[in-house]
């Protein structure tokens, strides 16, 4: 038996619990999400988690983009979420960039602001729901794995040290991981910005459009209206740098607001306050043999863009459909690889759009503001910069690779294609299986029957097939006319991707 050591483990745990299938470490959007998913898709999942049941994260995410709504749509939660929040269809930064989320190609154009902790007690009462057994006080302490699967170290609430077991493990606990260093995983990277202060407040004046954010010399400030009458505030001032337990008084948020903004618009009422330093940083490898990482967990950046729990929960997307699989027996474990190759490029370049935002903000000299404003001008008088810009932080533009000579729509997201009987496709991929659009007519091997795959048919008359993964992004497509050449790759495209005719195709292939 191969070990891989934990190389935190500090417990010396006499006690094993009963296995799970997978086990996720961390109740954030981005471990709910995932083992929700995991969760319907009728495998046993353990949720651990430090916190005390019904003591909620601080809410600092309040941008949720429309990708993210659109994955939420193909689990038939995103309506409720929708209610919860306020639509943004314009965002102005740097006092000229007008950037219209309101052209977006999706059933969601806008950004969606709404506390984090919504989006957590949705997915919460989800897991719930579909079966998650949720541990809370259970602090993770460190894991060994083997060939068969991974011993998980908790740290009760009583005190008490705990093993559990399972066959995977994904480490969804935010920035400062204890997975993430039970694997010995670096996590490099740097502080691009400290002493930022956050709040959430009441205003006498109401700014003219819903998220306003500007940069002047060293201060910068990001004004967002939550549409119930408080408003969230972001703001420093490079020459203030003093320790983050220093209280965040009014006055302060007040002067960074006037500086970078022109206006405190009559700040008053202040709910809650925070400062932080914001890191750039992103861990090698998302996978160490059967530990996976997720979320702030893997990688981290500034709040520009409103991207982390956006892209954690794209995470959980991804990884939820392939770990199901896998432990289903529909494929094999190689699939897992791809959830780094997939996700790990798209944290990078979340890293880098968030850090040239935040470097935007960041510079001094009247040169480089002139700059800046021309950038924002630029964006302005160039609509296909400015959509091409929202398409990428909303994750609408985000696609995966595909392999050579694959179809040009292969690896892309499927958008909320229109189906026949009235039907969307979000609404098709509920099921959290691959779902397969053709002509009506066209005829599918085994006639499509098959649990892991949904048939659809098109709305209007089009004729190419394509496959869709779970996670909404493109598997297989074809345009072919000759009849067998189409039904030559279909086969071969249910086989590969579902699982769906491999006994067939094994009979068939006996000699
Ligand atoms: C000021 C600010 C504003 C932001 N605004 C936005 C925004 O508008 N949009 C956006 O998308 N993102 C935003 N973010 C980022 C967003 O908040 C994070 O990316 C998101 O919370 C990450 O989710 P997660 O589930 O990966 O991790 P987390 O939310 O950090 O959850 C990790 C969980 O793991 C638990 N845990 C940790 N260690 C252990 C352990 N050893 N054992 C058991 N449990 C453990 C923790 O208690 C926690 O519940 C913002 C961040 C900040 C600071």
């Amino acid at each position: 038996m191969t070990r891989k050591p934990g190389t935190i483990n500090d417990q010396d745990s006499p006690h094993t619990t009963s296995d799970s299938d997978v086990i996720v470490v961390g109740a954030g959007p981005t471990g709910l999400l995932l083992a929700g998913d995991l969760a319907v898709a009728g495998l046993r999942v353990t949720l651990l988690e430090r916190r005390a049941p019904g003591i909620s994260n601080l809410t600092r995410a309040m941008a949720v983009h429309a990708r993210s709504l659109e994955q939420l749509d193909a689990r038939g939660l995103a309506d409720e979420l929708v209610a919860t929040g306020h639509p943004l269809a314009r965002l102005r930064l740097f006092a000229a960039a007008d950037m219209k989320p309101s052209r977006l190609p999706s059933r969601f154009p806008f950004v969606l602001i709404t506390p984090q902790y919504e989006v957590e007690a949705l997915l919460e009462r989800r897991a719930q729901k579909a079966g998650v057994t949720f541990r809370y006080g259970a602090r993770v302490t460190g894991l060994d794995q083997d060939a068969d699967g991974v011993d998980v170290h908790v740290q009760e609430e009583d005190g008490a040290a705990t093993t559990y077991r399972a066959a995977y493990l994904v480490g969804t606990d935010g920035v400062h991981s204890t997975v993430r260093q039970a694997l010995g995983l670096p996590f490099p990277g740097r502080t691009v910005v400290d002493s930022v202060v956050l709040a959430d407040v009441r205003l006498d004046e109401r700014p003219t459009v819903p998220l306003v954010a500007n940069a002047t010399d060293d201060a910068f400030a990001l004004v967002s209206n939550f549409g119930d009458g408080w408003y969230r505030v972001i703001g420093w001032d490079q020459r203030r740098r003093v320790p983050e337990d220093t209280p965040v008084e009014a006055d302060e948020i007040r002067e960074y607001m006037r500086l970078a903004l022109g206006s405190d618009y009559g700040l008053h009422d202040v709910r809650w306050t925070s400062r932080f330093h914001s890191d750039e940083r992103q861990v090698p490898r998302y996978r160490v043999g059967r530990a996976f990482l997720a979320g702030d967990a893997a990688h981290v950046h500034s709040p520009a863009g409103g991207q982390g729990m956006n892209t954690g929960l794209q995470d959980a997307a991804n990884l939820s459909w392939k770990l199901a699989a896998v432990l289903r027996g529909d494929a094999a474990d190689s699939l897992l690889d791809s959830y780094h190759a997939e996700r790990h490029p798209v944290g990078k370049m979340v890293l880098r759009s968030s850090g040239a935002v935040i470097r935007l903000a960041q510079l001094r000299s009247r040169p480089q503001r002139v700059l800046r404003a021309t950038l924002a001008r630029l964006l302005n008088s160039v609509p296909p910069l400015a959509d091409r810009a929202m398409m990428m932080i909303s994750g609408v533009g985000i696609a995966y690779p595909a392999g050579r000579g694959s179809h040009p729509l292969a690896g892309k997201r499927a958008p909320d294609l229109r189906l026949a009987g009235g039907t969307r496709l979000h609404e098709a991929l509920r099921g959290g299986a691959f779902v397969l659009v053709t002509p009506e007519d066209e005829k599918v091997p085994g006639d499509g029957k098959d649990p892991r795959l949904v048939r659809a048919a098109w709305a209007g008359d089009r004729r190419t097939a394509l496959l869709v993964r779970p996670d909404g992004y493109v598997a297989w497509a074809t345009d072919a006319t000759d009849p067998d050449v189409r039904a030559e790759s279909l086969r071969g495209a249910l086989v590969r991707w579902t699982g769906a005719g491999r006994a067939a195709a094994r009979t068939a292939a006996r000699p």
